[in-house]
């Protein structure tokens, strides 16, 4: 199938999820999870109406986003970080992403805000919490993500605009849905406390309808609009 086309189906099946749980489907944010994808199907992306992409690999990104924008330097496109960040890194992703979904520690934090004071940009994150004990994810633990919330917000140079969240895999995306409910029970607390959280970034091409349904939104897409990768990650 085209890439076009599987964009189309995917947006039909956000429209369905949305109305599912009485959301405005304009308000889900899709982004096109783009790592290992080539320059010439990222266009194809573009012609089809994505306007975000989201690559997990800062040295990765920089290549492709040099090479769209000497492509077509018209492309108004929004960069999303969604792989774990390590702080030498921090400069770079500040120059390069407009949202850093991936802030999993306040070391991290104070880094990006102090690259980010260098450049005097306003840097836009999400926390990542990490809602399973798996050994192999990051993220920030449930009892420890008020603090760091207080931390990120406290800081002038960063703009906090919501959570992120990757379950564990799982073939029935059925089984994603307590994670993608715990995320936004999360995301209410921290409302409660004060806290400006806007977004949940959750959902997978697996599983984007359950998280939907649970109040994701953004959907980090990969497979469902550019097929199968090399690897998984
Ligand atoms: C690769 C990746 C995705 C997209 O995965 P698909 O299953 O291909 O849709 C989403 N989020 C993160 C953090 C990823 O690394």
């Amino acid at each position: 199938m085209a890439i076009a086309d599987r964009i189309n189906s995917v947006n039909e099946k956000i429209i369905r999820a949305a109305r599912k749980s009485s959301t405005d489907p304009d308000t889900i944010k899709l982004i096109a999870v783009s790592k290992t994808v080539d320059a010439q199907k990222i266009t194809d992306a573009l012609y089809g109406g994505v306007k975000i992409l989201g690559e997990n690999r800062v040295q990765e990104a920089k290549v492709k986003i040099s090479e769209l924008r000497s492509q077509n330097a018209d492309w108004d496109i929004e960069w999303h970080l969604i792989g774990h960040l390590q702080k030498n890194k921090a400069k770079a992703a500040v120059q390069l992403f407009d949202l850093i979904q991936t802030v999993d520690s306040v070391d991290l934090a104070e880094e990006l805000d102090s690259q980010a004071r260098k450049f005097d940009k306003i840097q836009r994150v999400l926390v990542q919490v990490k809602l399973a004990a798996e050994e192999t994810k990051h993220g920030v633990a449930e009892s420890d993500v008020m603090a760091v919330l207080e931390k990120v917000t406290a800081l002038d140079y960063l703009k906090l605009e919501g959570l992120m969240t990757i379950p564990p895999f799982f073939d029935d995306p059925e089984e994603g849905r307590p994670y993608f409910r715990k995320l936004r029970e999360i995301a209410v607390s921290a409302r409660e406390q004060g806290f400006s959280i806007n977004e949940l970034s959750m959902g997978m091409s697996n599983d984007y309808e359950v998280a939907i349904e649970e109040g994701a939104t953004m959907i980090r897409v990969g497979t469902a609009i550019f097929g199968e990768r090399d690897y998984r990650e």
